[in-house]
């Protein structure tokens, strides 16, 4: 199949949405990452969007809107909780979990009784949502298992000759994926960390989040998450990643004592100077939750550009948006920490 990789116009938003009311699929630009986008109300659509990716069939998908009247294509009903994170955060990078309608494609759900469902804030993304006329079920456009896209390039560099088109709306802002919450049980519970963070929801809801046990610590066998998608090998380059918790003096040294031919250090910007000798990929600033959570992804997917064989990760705090930066990076490194 060819794939083309158009810049965002409304002419392209039209195409894109044609392709996607005929059920097809396309990638679309968000602020969070690129997703590979299907009509969510149409279980052959959103068949293809599990193909390209090679995504396990257990693993649910985000149902995306451009409007609350949208809303009931895709919940049974909202719960005032929802309103209120909806209007503190809608448009933007939270997605938000209820009891699902009938409407929704059963393949969006993957056998949950519940949806997740988020209103993305990138122009683009809007546009295309609204021309479709339906929510769109989208995932990020990577194959599953690698790092996410966050440009139209890295799009293209996975499912060239799977999609009949990428919409190119330039850099993702954000970087990371959205916040996911739960609020279908007794108390809203934090799936995943993305670029609203825990202390802003608690703020709206006025009570405490639970942060789910598998934001930062490995599933047992056989244990069951709250959120399919954390079983899986998630964001992982080729490189071994090892992930180096200390302060910026401990970390250069460690990197220094061990690093070997074909090695880089995956270090904040203000650490590259230290590290002299050291093949530097840097993926944001020191105490800066926003930028490392923009420059990640594409970090992570220069790794493999230069295959490399091991990368020492500096570790970002966890806590705000660098919670949703550790959260990545522990998943890329298969859970490997080395405390000095
Ligand atoms: P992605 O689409 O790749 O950004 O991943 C979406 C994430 O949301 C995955 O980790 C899913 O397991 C999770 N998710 C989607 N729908 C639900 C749901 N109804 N209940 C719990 N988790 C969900
Ligand atoms: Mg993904």
């Amino acid at each position: 199949m060819h794939t083309s990789c158009e810049k965002a116009s409304l002419e392209v938003c039209r195409q894109a949405a044609e392709y996607l009311k005929k059920g097809e699929i396309a990638a679309i630009p968000t602020e969070t990452v690129y997703g590979l986008a299907a009509d969510a109300t149409n279980g052959q659509a959103v068949k293809k969007i599990f193909e390209a990716k090679g995504r396990p069939q257990d693993n649910p998908l985000i149902s995306h809107i451009s409007s609350m009247e949208m809303l009931p294509m895709v919940w049974r009903k909202v719960t005032p909780q929802a309103k209120a994170l909806a209007e503190a955060f809608w448009p933007g990078p939270l997605t938000i979990i209820l009891p699902r309608s009938e409407l929704l494609a059963d393949e969006v759900c993957a056998g949950l009784p519940t949806a997740a469902v988020r209103w993305p804030s990138h122009p683009v993304a809007q546009q295309v949502i609204a021309l479709a006329g339906v929510p769109l079920a989208a995932p990020s456009a990577n194959t599953s298992g690698s790092p996410s896209p966050t440009t139209a390039e890295s799009v293209m560099q996975d499912m060239a000759g799977k999609i009949p088109m990428v919409v190119d709306g330039g850099t993702c802002e954000v970087g990371v994926e959205s916040t996911v919450v739960s609020l279908a049980g007794q108390t809203p519970l934090l799936l995943r960390p993305g670029g609203v963070t825990k202390e802003e929801l608690e703020r709206v809801l006025g009570c405490e989040v639970k942060l789910s046990d598998a934001v930062l610590h490995q599933l047992q066998e056989g244990e069951k998450p709250a959120s399919p998608g954390m079983k899986y090998r998630h964001y992982a380059p080729n490189a071994r990643v090892l992930i180096v918790q200390g302060s910026s003096a401990q970390y250069c040294e460690y990197v220094k004592a061990h690093a070997e031919e074909g090695d880089c250090a995956l270090c904040f910007e203000e650490d590259v100077k230290a590290l002299s000798g050291i093949a530097c990929i840097p993926y944001g600033k020191e105490g800066d939750g926003v930028s490392q959570a923009h420059g990640l992804f594409a970090a992570l997917r220069a790794l493999d550009e230069k295959h490399v064989k091991t990368a020492y990760a500096r570790c970002p705090q966890q806590s705000g948006i660098s919670l949703a930066v550790y959260n990545r990076l522990l998943r890329a490194a298969a859970f490997q920490v080395v405390q000095v």
